[in-house]
């Protein structure tokens, strides 16, 4: 055991430290090796030591959410891979603070049964509250940023700030704390209050539409759109619809989506990856660039 490794395990504790912790279980794509350590921190106080202890040690940390949109190296990953658990929320009025850590899903639901409209768009979208800000998650045509009002972070010098919606600098599946070392802890967003019953229809809409997407393990679209056209259409057109190598394929159902059919690995996905690229490249002239993240060993 490396000495840097050593010294995280004693300032985190051993009963809290994992070691060779397998990526997989803690993603929607379920694939990933090894984590070398892996840490849940379910407080900021956690969070604050956590990142403290990884920097004065110099060992690589990857902070993760829902995992929903990140693809782990089969290698796995060398550092700490710090899991974030904050969970705690509070709703005042027409505000809801959620911590970084809760479910993307409890909080939809948590604004349903407060009668709060803003978030219908989010039901069925998997992942974190952290995740959905760093990525500024969304669909049809809108997202949450679009609702945020302020977000405490820790900034690189494990600092709490706050920062407020205009400097969020929120974009399409993009936002200033994207790939950007800030860890989000919380985020205030501001709801409007309207009848339950047409927060609710307006869900069972969304959700109906989101039944006809691939439902076996996924990390949602693996492009962005390279607007004004879908990426999914463009590898559609490229007949690329179904085509598997060992158990990752492009779903049959979701061009942009590709699936893990059992015993997919990275490899096989970043195959896939790698030709659709270059199919639509060939066909269109358009590069099309990952939503999804890439960490690990590689
Ligand atoms: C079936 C399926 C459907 C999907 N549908 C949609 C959709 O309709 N719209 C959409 O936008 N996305 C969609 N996604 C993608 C994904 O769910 C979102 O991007 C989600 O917001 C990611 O959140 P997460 O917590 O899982 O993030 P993770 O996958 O854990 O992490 C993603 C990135 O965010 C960073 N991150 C996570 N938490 C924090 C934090 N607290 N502070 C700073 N950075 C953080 C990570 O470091 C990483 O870089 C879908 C995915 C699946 C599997």
């Amino acid at each position: 055991m490396k000495e840097s490794y050593q010294k995280i395990i004693d300032e985190l504790g051993s009963q809290r430290v994992l070691k060779n912790e397998r990526l997989a279980d803690y993603t929607t794509f379920k694939i990933g090796g090894p984590a070398d350590l892996f840490y849940e921190a379910r407080t900021k106080g956690e969070i604050v030591m956590a990142l403290k202890t990884v920097k004065t040690f110099n060992v690589p940390y990857f902070v993760l959410g829902g995992g929903s949109n990140v693809l782990f190296a089969d290698k796995g990953f060398r550092g700490l891979v710090i899991k974030l658990k904050i969970e705690s929320f509070s709703v005042k009025g027409e505000k809801i603070t959620a911590g970084a850590g809760m479910l993307l899903s409890k909080l939809v639901n948590l604004a349903l049964e407060n009668s709060l409209s803003g978030l219908e768009f989010a039901v069925g979208i998997p992942g974190t509250v952290g995740g959905a800000v760093a990525d500024n998650a969304g669909a049809w045509q809108q997202s949450i940023g679009n609702l945020v009002e302020k977000v405490t972070i820790l900034n690189e010098k494990e600092e709490v700030a706050s920062v407020n919606k205009n400097e969020c600098l929120f974009g399409y599946r993009s936002s200033c704390f994207k790939g950007k070392n800030k860890v989000i802890l919380e985020t205030e967003l501001l709801l409007k209050k309207r009848d339950k019953k047409i927060i609710e229809k307006q869900m069972e809409e969304y959700l109906d539409k989101r039944s006809n997407q691939p439902k076996e393990p996924s990390a949602g679209c693996i492009f962005v759109n390279p607007k004004p056209v879908s990426a999914g259409e463009l590898i559609e057109k490229c007949g690329l619809k179904g085509t598997r190598i060992g158990d990752a394929m492009i779903s049959e159902k979701h061009a942009n989506f590709i699936v893990n059919l059992g015993k997919a690995n990275a490899k096989d996905v970043l195959e896939l990856v790698s030709l659709m690229k270059q199919k639509v490249k060939e066909n269109f002239s358009i590069d099309l660039t990952e939503e999804i993240v890439k960490i690990g060993e590689f």
